[in-house]
Formats: C-alpha cells, sequence, structure tokens
C-alpha cells in the first residue's frame, strides 16, 4: 500500500492534492468540518499556471460547462448610475475579470465529484497530532484515533493544522482592515453579465455579481474595520452585524439585507493575509490559504491552491524523502506565491475609502486607467513559475514505494 496521506479541509486545496495523491499511489484522507462539500463564494478566476493544472486534471470540460460569462465590473452611486467600469474586452481576459470565471462552489463540487474515491470524513476535525520518526497520530473531535504517514493543513486561513504544528494564528494572520461576507439573493436587477459595485462611506462596499440562474445573483458585503472579536462559526452573529453595518444604505443594501438573515450559503470572513515562513514542520505540510493567502483583495487563492496542491504532490511523488519533497515545493512554489499574495495599488485603502472625496478620487482614477492610453497598467502580469511537468519528465502516475 502507498504512503497514508491525512489532508485537513474539504475546500479547493484539499480535494486537488487528495486527487494528484491518489493518482500518484497513495492513499489520501480527507477530513473536513462541514458536513459536505461547502457550496458558496463568489466567481473565481483560472488563468495562466491554474488554467494549465486544471486541464492537467481533466476538469475543463466540466469547468467550461459551468464557466460564467461576465463583460466585466461596473461602479455604481447610490442610484444605480453607472460612473466607471472596467470591461473584460478591454484587457482580453488579462484584467481584474478574467477569461475563465466559476463560482468557487461550482468548482469545489467538480472537484469533489474528481475525487469520489477518496475517503473523506464529513463532520469531524483534528484536534491533536503526535508526530514520531515514523508517523504522525492523529486525534479527531469524533474521538478517533489514526496513524498516517503524513499530514497536510488545507483548511483555510483559521487553519487548525497550523495552529497545532506550526504556532498560533496571530504569528502567520496579517488582519488588512477589513470584513468581508458572500451569499445568493434573487437579484433586483438584470446585471446583463456585469457584476456592480458600490461603495459608501465609512469604507462600505456592496456587489452584486451573476449568478447562472439570472433569476439570482451573488451578493458581496465588505467593510473596513480594525480586528473584531467573534466567533468565527458563529453566523447569526455575523449576519447580525452585517445589518448593523449596512442598514440605511443605498443603491440596492436594502434587498440584500432583507434576504441576509433566510441565506443558507453565507460566507463571512476576515480580510487577512497568511504568511507562513517554512511550509512543512517534520511530517506536516500546508497547502493553500493555510500556509499563504493574499486576502480576497490580492486575489488568486484558489490559483494558488490548485497549483500548491499539483506541486506538493508532484514534489512528493517524484521523492520518497518527505523532508525533500517538502522543501522542493516550496522552493519551486515561493515567486509565484509571492507574487500573487500582492495587493493592487492602494490596498483596502482604495478599493473602499472612507470618504466621498475618497470615493470620487477612485472614481476618477478608474476612468482614468481604463482610458485608452493607460488600459495597459490594468493588464495582469503573467505568472513568474513554469509549472513543472510532472507527468513527463516525473511521472505523477508512478507508485509513492517505486518513487523511494
Ligand atoms: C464557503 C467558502 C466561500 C468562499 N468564497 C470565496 C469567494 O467568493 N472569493 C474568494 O476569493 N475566496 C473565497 N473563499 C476562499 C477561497 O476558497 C480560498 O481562498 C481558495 O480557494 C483557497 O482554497 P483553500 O482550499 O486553501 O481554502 P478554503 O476554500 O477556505 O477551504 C478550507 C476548507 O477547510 C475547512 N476547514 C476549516 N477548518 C477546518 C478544520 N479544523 N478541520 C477540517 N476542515 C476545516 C473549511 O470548512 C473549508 O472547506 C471561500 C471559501 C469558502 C470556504
Amino acid at each position: 500500500m502507498g504512503k497514508t496521506v491525512l489532508i485537513s479541509g474539504g475546500g479547493i486545496a484539499g480535494p486537488a492534492l487528495a486527487f494528484w495523491l491518489r493518482r500518484a499511489g497513495f492513499v489520501p484522507t480527507v477530513v473536513e468540518v462541514a458536513a459536505g462539500p461547502r457550496p458558496g463564494g463568489q466567481t473565481v478566476d483560472l488563468r495562466g499556471v491554474s488554467k494549465t493544472v486544471a486541464e492537467r486534471m481533466g476538469l475543463m470540460p466540466a469547468v467550461r460547462e459551468r464557466q460564467l460569462h461576465e463583460r466585466g465590473m461596473e461602479y455604481v452611486r447610490a442610484d444605480g448610475r453607472r460612473v466607471a467600469a472596467m470591461p473584460v474586452d478591454l484587457l482580453d481576459g488579462a484584467g481584474p475579470v478574467a477569461e475563465i470565471e466559476i463560482l468557487r462552489g461550482d468548482l469545489a463540487g467538480i472537484l469533489a465529484d474528481a475525487t469520489s474515491e477518496v475517503e473523506y470524513l464529513y463532520g469531524d476535525s483534528i484536534t491533536q497530532l503526535d508526530q514520531d520518526a515514523n508517523g504522525v497520530h492523529v486525534t479527531f473531535a469524533s474521538g478517533t484515533r489514526r496513524r498516517f504517514d503524513l499530514v497536510v493543513g488545507a483548511d483555510g486561513v483559521h487553519s487548525r493544522v497550523r495552529r497545532l504544528a506550526f504556532g498560533p494564528h496571530d504569528r502567520f494572520v496579517q488582519h488588512l482592515g477589513g470584513y468581508t461576507s458572500y451569499f445568493t439573493v434573487e437579484t433586483p436587477e438584470d446585471l446583463n453579465h456585469w457584476m456592480k459595485t458600490y461603495t459608501a462611506p465609512g469604507g462600505r462596499w456592496v456587489a452584486l455579481r451573476p449568478d447562472h440562474d439570472p433569476r439570482f445573483a451573488k451578493a458581496l458585503l465588505s467593510f473596513r474595520s480594525p480586528v473584531i472579536t467573534y466567533d468565527y462559526r458563529d453566523v447569526e452573529a455575523q449576519k447580525a452585524l452585517l445589518l448593523e453595518r449596512f442598514s440605511g444604505l443605498g443603491w440596492h443594501t436594502q434587498h440584500l439585507l432583507a434576504r441576509l438573515t433566510a441565506a443558507d450559503d453565507f460566507y463571512f470572513d476576515s480580510i487577512s493575509r497568511v504568511a507562513v515562513p517554512e511550509w512543512s514542520q517534520g511530517r506536516v505540510a500546508l497547502v493553500g490559504d493555510a500556509g499563504y493567502c493574499g486576502s480576497p483583495m490580492a486575489g488568486h487563492g484558489t490559483a494558488l491552491a490548485l497549483v500548491g496542491a499539483y506541486v506538493l504532490a508532484g514534489e512528493l511523488a517524484a521523492d520518497g524523502d518527505h523532508a525533500r519533497a517538502f522543501s522542493s515545493y516550496q522552493r519551486r512554489m515561493q515567486a509565484y506565491v509571492d507574487q500573487r499574495m500582492e495587493l493592487p495599488p492602494g490596498g483596502i485603502k482604495m478599493a473602499m475609502p472612507m470618504t466621498a472625496t475618497g470615493i470620487r478620487y477612485r472614481d476618477l482614477m478608474t476612468r482614468v486607467i481604463t482610458s485608452k492610453p493607460f488600459v495597459g497598467l490594468l493588464k495582469a502580469k503573467p505568472d513568474v513559475m513554469e509549472l513543472p511537468n510532472y507527468s513527463a519528465d516525473r511521472p505523477l502516475g508512478v507508485a509513492a514505494e517505486q518513487a523511494e
């Protein structure tokens, strides 16, 4: 039997890693605290090396079936009047809205289907990790104890594995000054394939993005704030917080708030950056947001998760020594991770200005940079990473033991 690998987190990075490890002859198990694959989230994009990984996984037919065709992003005022726009065709898919956009929940579903043969432990989580020279003893919240050769934390920004094996949350996670939430609503207007955003003074951002079903839209409410102490599993308290922060605002905000209480795919989190200097400790490694995340403002979280999972599995399959494999994984990924964690110019202050003057200035700047002489400045830079082709030079299909 191949090496056993416990992966904590069944979001994007976890299932992608399980997919490749299984193909390479390992025996992956995924433990996910939620009761099943988590729906929800807005659109995420695939481009450059992340699109190549999705192609190598054979996911593109399913991705293309669920792909959304957004026309771009519009800034609107409280009365719905358009004040600036970034059309996707202006940048040939190399701007903030990419050529391939897919709902995060759809991608999670596609990955769950692609890993239907993998063992998933839903509704459970790791509570203790004890490493020795030959493996890791894992204790689960359910009380079960099992032993694995390796453990990987793919459990997001609030990673439990990181806390247990690397150190406290605050050592690695930097609050960038805001919170964000996503949920689905009946659409209050025909978006005509545009993402529409409205900013109100006080650093409050309201947006709607198209859904597959034209009757619905993906709502986003974000606000600037220093750290708030809250239970990140207490959904009702988070909804109450948003009702308070956004009450009385214009555009479609009241429509969104009226539907917030009933939303069943609600997601809320801080806008945070995760930077872990070393992505492995002994037999435990991190992948995706758990180890490196520039925040939703930087974007690219899904790309980093897919590429990170591919490279981690590829290196483990190619080198039977997990310590060497973990360090090559980081060496190959680091420059790409650093590039994709960069925030857009002006960071949260530019994205969510506090004052009416700041909002007008941002809209003016958007009109300027989307005008002909400046439009090139908006183009996404090509990925700094050259994706290893494990299937050609170091086959991912090789059994783990053979690689040793
Ligand atoms: C429901 C949801 C909606 C999202 N929507 C967006 C979006 O609209 N835009 C955007 O840019 N990013 C969004 N994200 C974040 C985005 O998915 C990630 O930035 C990126 O895809 C990297 O994926 P990941 O697998 O590393 O992390 P995530 O996708 O966050 O997945 C982590 C998984 O680990 C699970 N988990 C957490 N703690 C534990 C634990 N102790 N034990 C076991 N499992 C645990 C979580 O339930 C989750 O399924 C969303 C995340 C989630 C969970």
